[in-house]
């Protein structure tokens, strides 16, 4: 059992969990780990250091899911399923873009930057959805 911000072990403090196998609330997906690995390390070279870190994750979580060949629906959210586009657009329709997000940016974005130890991330903020009629 992992406390959901420090990722840190609730009883043993000096283990740590991440990705699909932490006991946490958030969807598991790799875009959660991708958040997940910077608290985990932090907080690893605080513990060693006797210090405590201050880095905590949020429980984003992002599945692109596909809807038809050449559109998905980008889902983004963090704990409590608060719903977080980092894009200023309504999550809920299948988009071509996307699409081109999940097929071509994203494994760039995996082998080029992310293997790299290059860390980005887009401000997650919580967007209530008008109700669809
Ligand atoms: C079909 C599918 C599609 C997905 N699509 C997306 C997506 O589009 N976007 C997204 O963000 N996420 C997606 N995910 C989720 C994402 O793949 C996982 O959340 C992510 O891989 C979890 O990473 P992990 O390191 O925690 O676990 P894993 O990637 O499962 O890694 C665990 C590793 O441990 C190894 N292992 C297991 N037992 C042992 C053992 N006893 N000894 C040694 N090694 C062991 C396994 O072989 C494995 O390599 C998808 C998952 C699935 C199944």
């Amino acid at each position: 059992m992992t406390d959901p911000a420090t990722l840190r072990h609730t009883r043993f403090a000096n283990v740590f969990g991440l990705g699909d196998a932490a006991g946490t609330t958030n969807a598991k997906t790799a875009a959660a780990v991708r958040l997940q690995a910077p608290v985990v390390v932090k907080g690893l070279l605080a513990s060693i250091d006797g210090r405590t870190s201050d880095a905590a994750y949020d429980g984003y979580g992002s599945c692109p899911l596909i809807t038809s060949y050449g559109k998905v629906v980008l889902a983004e959210f963090i704990y409590g399923g608060k719903v977080t586009p980092s894009f200023p657009f309504d999550p809920r329709v299948p988009r071509t873009s996307a699409w081109l997000l999940k097929t071509k940016f994203l494994p760039f974005m995996y082998w080029n930057l992310m293997l790299r130890g290059n860390e980005f991330d887009i401000k997650h903020r919580e967007r209530p959805l008008a109700a669809v009629s």
